[in-house]
C-alpha cells in the first residue's frame, strides 16, 4: 500500500496485506500463501472463510444488526448465553457480553468487587494474580497482568496485583521439582493471603494454561485443585481467564476442564467470535450472581456493543460449528500429535529447550544451552528471527515471552485453527523444522550457540 495512515504495531514495518483466507491458509495481496499456524492471535479457531458464518452475518444484518442492551434483548444473544451455559463447568451459568478479552477480565474484576460489596464486605478489593501472566491491555486488566514489559510505561496508574510466582516447572521459581515440590507454587497463595489479609482480597485470577506471557505453560497436576481449595477456605473468588485457552483451544471446552475445579467467574474472548466478530464474555456462577440478584440487581458495567445481535449470531454459529464438526476432539488429538512432532524436533535441535501445551495450544521455548537452560541474550532477538523466517517460508507463529518474570527468554506459540488436520500439522512441523535449522545454523556461525 503506497499511502497508509493506519497505525500498525511497529510503525516502521511493512506488513503484508491480507487478501483472502480459506481454512488454515491466508493469502496476501501478492498471492503468497501462509499457513496460519497461530490462528492469528490464537483466535481464528474454526479457520478462515467459513461460508456458513458469512451467511449468518448477512441474514442477521438483514434482520437487525444493533439494539441497545438497556432497550432490547435479542434472540442471538439469548441463545448464545444458553449455549454457553451448556458448555461451562458447574454452576457457571450466567453470561455478560463484552467485545474484547480485556473487557472480559476487567468486567470479571468489577463483578468480584461488586459481589463482596453486595455481601457486606466492601474491604475485599484486591485481586491477586501471578507474575508471567497477561489479562489484557486496559488499566484494570493490566493491573492484574504480571507482564513486566507491558506494565512498564503505566506503572503509576496500576495496582500491584501480581503477587504469586508462576507454576512454571521448566524453570521452577523455587528451584524445585514436581512432585517433591509438594506444589509449593500453589501453596504460595496461602502465604500471600496471610500477609495481605483475606479481608482485603476479592479474587485470584489465573490463565489455566499460561499463554502470551509464557507460551503454553501447563501447571502440574493438583495445582488448580490446591488453588481452588485455598480460595474457598479463605472466601476468595477464583477467576479463570479463558480468553486464550477457552472454546476448545486446549482440547476441552475450557482449559480448566482438564482439572477438577469450577471457577467462580470465567473470562472468554478470542475463539468465541473466532475472528469473525469482536465478541467476548464474562461468565458468572450462580453463587456469585445470587447476592447481586438480591441486592442492586444489575452488573455495574457495560459497553455500547455488549450483547450485539450481529456478533452474538456469529459466536452462536461458531459454537454450533465446533460441536457439529467435533472440533474439540480434533483439537485434542491433532494437538497431541503436533506436540509429539515438535518434541521430535526438540531431539534434533539443541536450541529447543522445551515443548509444551495442551490440545491445539503448544509452546516452544528456545535456550542457548539445554543443560543450564540459559536463555539467549535479548539483543539477538531469537524469537523475532524465528517468526520472521517462518513467515518468509509461509508459516505464521506467534511471539510469546518466557523466562522468569517474562524478562528475557525466547518462545513462540504454535496454535493453528482447531480444524487443522494431521497432514496439515505435518506441513507446519516441516516448515518449522526448516526455520529452526536455518536459525540454529546462523546462531552457531555467529558464535551465539
Ligand atoms: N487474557 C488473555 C489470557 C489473553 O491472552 C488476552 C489477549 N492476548 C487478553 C486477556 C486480552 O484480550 P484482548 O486482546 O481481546 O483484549
Amino acid at each position: 500500500m503506497k499511502e497508509s495512515y493506519l497505525i500498525k504495531p511497529l510503525l516502521d514495518e511493512n506488513y503484508p496485506v491480507a487478501a483472502y483466507g480459506k481454512g488454515i491458509y491466508l493469502y496476501d495481496s501478492e498471492g503468497k500463501e501462509y499457513i496460519d499456524g497461530s490462528s492469528g492471535a490464537v483466535t481464528a479457531g474454526i479457520g478462515h472463510g467459513v461460508l456458513e458464518i458469512a451467511a449468518v452475518m448477512k441474514e442477521q444484518a438483514e434482520k437487525v444488526s444493533f439494539v441497545y442492551r438497556s432497550q432490547f434483548s435479542n434472540e442471538p444473544a439469548e441463545k448464545l448465553a444458553v449455549k454457553l451455559k451448556s458448555w461451562a463447568p458447574g454452576d457457571v451459568n450466567w453470561t455478560f457480553f463484552v467485545n474484547s478479552g480485556s473487557e472480559a477480565t476487567e468486567t470479571a474484576l468489577k463483578v468480584a468487587l461488586q459481589y463482596w460489596q453486595e455481601k457486606g464486605k466492601p474491604t475485599k478489593t484486591k485481586v491477586l494474580s501471578r507474575w508471567m501472566s497477561y489479562h489484557g491491555i486496559t488499566l484494570g486488566a493490566l493491573s492484574m497482568s504480571g507482564h513486566v514489559g507491558r506494565r512498564e510505561r503505566f506503572t503509576p496508574l496500576l495496582e500491584d496485583f501480581p503477587t504469586l510466582n508462576p507454576p512454571y516447572c521448566y524453570r521452577c521459581p523455587f528451584n524445585r521439582t514436581y512432585p517433591e515440590c509438594a506444589l509449593h507454587c500453589a501453596k504460595e497463595l496461602e502465604t500471600a493471603i496471610r500477609r495481605i489479609g483475606a479481608d482485603h482480597i476479592a479474587a485470584f485470577i489465573a490463565e489455566p494454561i499460561i499463554g502470551a506471557s509464557g507460551a503454553a505453560v501447563v501447571p502440574p497436576d493438583g495445582y488448580y485443585e490446591t488453588i481452588s481449595e485455598i480460595c474457598k477456605r479463605n472466601d476468595i473468588l477464583f477467576i479463570a481467564d479463558e480468553v486464550m485457552t477457552g472454546i476448545g483451544r486446549c482440547g476441552t471446552r475450557f482449559a480448566i476442564d482438564h482439572w477438577n475445579v469450577t471457577p467462580d467467574i470465567m473470562a472468554l474472548g478470542k475463539g468465541l467470535g473466532a475472528g469473525y466478530a469482536p465478541i467476548a464474555a464474562t461468565m458468572i456462577s450462580d453463587r456469585v450472581m445470587e447476592p447481586i440478584f438480591k441486592g442492586s440487581k444489575l452488573i455495574m458495567s457495560g459497553h455500547t456493543y455488549s450483547a450485539n445481535p450481529q456478533s452474538a449470531a456469529v459466536a452462536l454459529t461458531v459454537l454450533n460449528y465446533i460441536e457439529r464438526h467435533n472440533l474439540i476432539e480434533q483439537s485434542r488429538n491433532v494437538g497431541a500429535y503436533l506436540k509429539d512432532q515438535l518434541k521430535v524436533l526438540q531431539q534434533k535441535y539443541p536450541m529447543i529447550g522445551d515443548v509444551r501445551g495442551r490440545g491445539m495450544l503448544t509452546g516452544v521455548e528456545f535456550v542457548s544451552n539445554i543443560f543450564n537452560k540459559l536463555p539467549f541474550a535479548s539483543e539477538i532477538h531469537v524469537s523475532r528471527t524465528i517468526i520472521e523466517r517462518a513467515m518468509k517460508k509461509g508459516l505464521i507463529v506467534y511471539p510469546a515471552s518466557a523466562g522468569v518474570d517474562g524478562l528475557g527468554g525466547d518462545a513462540v506459540i504454535i496454535a493453528p485453527p482447531l480444524v487443522t488436520k494431521k497432514e496439515e500439522a505435518d506441513k507446519i512441523v516441516r516448515l518449522f523444522d526448516q526455520t529452526v535449522k536455518e536459525v540454529q545454523d546462523e546462531l552457531q556461525v555467529g558464535g551465539f550457540f
